[in-house]
């Protein structure tokens, strides 16, 4: 026979004089002299028990015995509470029951916090995260998940993708990231690379005929953990053949939109705006720009070129940003700060002050037309950039969302979904002295930009894209290079010779000389997505068992060191002993 006739949080002025067994944990016990009252709760709420002495004189025995989380059992009948003692705050607060048995079904040592605590800090919740997870905050947040994940999956069945499942010991898979390796006891001295994501066993699925692919893969890459980055996490994977650019973007935008409506909410309008790269970097200074902030950047490169302020007139381009308000000196002071913590030389700005004044170092050197140009409402200030045009774009981004912050600017009542395309295909590394892919080195290249590979890689455009929510970047993908000369030709301008290539990914150029559909696909990572579903500010809490900021889990100790014997059947010397 089961512990309990339904949930704690499920009785109701109807079920009055019914006999009832609930289970739960007590959230919270008071002894009022001779009346003993537990709320006793599970994640469906919370309901309160009883006990009186002269109906129950070995329940009261028991009660006096619990302590915050013990796990009791309670029998007894559904009565209407006093009217002065009803809680409208409680879905059971009509009710509560009267209790006539009362069983301790397990005990709770003192809890190292309690579980109506308000921030109690990150390192006890992790430490402690099965009592943190009974807690409403992740109940609802992974019951969230788990709806949302349910949805997606329906919806993807629906439009005909097939759940693959890709293996999780593999070879490398580059997507930026240091890999997780795994020694392998019957082949010492050899590993497994744990995937960064699935994408070339996607791209292999397409060449065999599965022609939309779909997996909520676990992907591991091992770089510094951060709100929105844990060495593993997961996405939602998708690939298909023979796809437009739109093809795809309809079933992701499909999928965002029916796990918006699996919680009862208004789905984004679709289609979602589309923004070439070049362009959100220019109006934004982000290549995942937030768009519940109206703040723009403007460029006034043509008309400062003849300027009398020598840094404007010698600058490849100079761009600004209006701020509705007029900053005092110590503000701009600590702007400048942002500034050159991004690569700013310093901070050019006017200040057109409430009361008509003009404040400002710069506004000596500049003509009437260049003041003319950039003139803003009385209470506002222009910030300017005056550098390379990448500088200029990341400088005055940072300030953007800096200011927009401070000045409460962003409207949270909005949802902004974005598609951000056209990316570069390549990124100059000063460190490597070389190009590096800007997404993966599979990402497709715009038709007729083939020829810049050899001439100017630096100006070929890919066919990546990225989906932007609210300035959070939550997934990209590209339509895929399908033929193998021209994949060989992208390695190349990698620095990765034909000999390296074959090495890393000859299987790849192998299956794609063997009758490679034209494909392409996208990841949508789930945490984050699952994150601002929630409105969590980090993906840590849509993770019921995540690693700390310093990567260790903190609830089992992991990583931990291993025995000896371990090592020596791996083939494994630790040459740093463990901290
Ligand atoms: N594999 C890519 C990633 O994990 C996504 C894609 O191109 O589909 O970011």
């Amino acid at each position: 026979m089961s512990d309990r006739d339904c949930y704690c949080g499920e009785p109701r002025g109807g079920d009055v004089g019914k006999r009832l067994r609930l289970a739960g944990w007590a959230a919270r016990r008071r002894d009022h002299g001779g009346l003993i009252f537990i709320d006793l709760r599970d994640h469906t709420g919370v309901v309160q028990l009883v006990v009186n002495p002269d109906r129950a004189p070995e329940a009261a025995a028991v009660a006096h015995a619990v302590r915050n989380e013990f796990v009791l059992q309670a029998e007894g009948e559904v009565a209407a509470r006093a009217p002065d003692a009803v809680n409208p705050n409680l879905a059971t607060g009509a009710v509560e029951l009267q209790v006539d048995q009362l069983r301790i079904l397990a005990r709770s040592d003192p809890l190292p916090f309690q579980l109506d605590e308000e921030n109690v800090d990150e390192s006890v919740r992790l430490r402690y995260r099965y009592l943190d997870l009974r807690r409403d905050r992740m109940q609802h947040n992974l019951r969230l998940s788990a709806t949302v994940i349910a949805a997606i999956r329906r919806y993807m069945e629906c439009r005909g993708f097939v759940d693959v499942w890709t293996p999780n010991l593999t070879k490398a898979t580059p997507e930026g990231a240091r890999d997780f390796l795994v020694p392998v006891r019957l082949q010492p001295g050899r590993f497994f690379a744990l995937p960064q994501s699935p994408q070339l066993f996607k791209q292999t699925l397409m060449v065999a005929g599965f022609d939309r692919y779909y997996q909520i893969a676990t992907c591991f890459r091992d770089e510094d953990l951060r709100a929105d980055r844990q060495f593993e996490f997961r996405q939602l994977d998708v690939e298909l053949a023979f796809p437009s650019r739109e093809d795809v973007l309809d079933v992701i935008e499909g999928a965002v939109c029916t796990s918006f409506e699996a919680l009862g909410r208004e789905a984004p309008r679709r289609p979602f705006p589309r923004m070439p790269w070049v362009e959100a970097a220019a109006r934004f200074g982000s290549d995942k720009p937030d768009l519940r902030l109206d703040l723009e950047i403007r460029d006034a490169t043509e008309v400062t070129r003849g300027s009398q302020f020598g840094v404007f007139a010698g600058a490849p381009a100079v761009r600004y940003l209006t701020v509705p308000q007029a900053f005092s000196r110590a503000e701009l002071a600590r702007l400048e700060e942002v500034a050159r913590g991004f690569g700013g030389k310093g901070l050019a700005y006017v200040v057109f002050a409430e009361d008509g004044d003009v404040r400002s170092p710069i506004a000596k050197f500049l003509s009437e037309p260049e003041l003319d140009a950039v003139r803003a409402d009385p209470g506002s200030t222009v910030l300017f950039g005056a550098d390379q045009p990448a500088v200029t774009e990341r400088v005055l981004g940072a300030l953007r969302l800096h200011v927009g912050r401070e000045l409460d600017l962003v409207d949270e009542t909005r949802d902004e979904l974005l598609w951000v395309t056209d990316f570069p295909l390549f990124e100059w590394s000063e460190e490597e002295d070389g190009w590096h892919a800007a997404h993966h080195p599979f990402t497709g290249i715009r038709p007729g930009d083939e020829r810049l590979l050899e001439v100017d890689p630096g100006r070929a455009v890919s066919q990546a894209y990225d989906l932007v929510w609210n300035g959070w970047e939550l997934g990209s993908g590209s339509i895929r290079i399908h033929d193998p000369g021209l994949q060989q030709q992208v390695f190349r301008v990698l620095g990765i010779s034909d000999e390296e290539a074959e090495r890393r990914f000859g299987f790849l150029l192998e299956v794609l000389r063997m009758g490679a559909p034209p494909h392409g696909g996208f990841a949508l990572g789930l945490d984050r997505f699952l994150a601002l579903l929630a409105g969590e500010p980090n993906i840590r809490e849509v993770v019921a068992f995540p690693k700390a900021a310093s990567g260790s889990e903190p609830m089992t100790g992991a990583p931990t060191p291993v025995p000896d014997e371990q090592l020596r059947e791996l083939g494994i010397q630790v040459i740093v002993p463990p901290g």
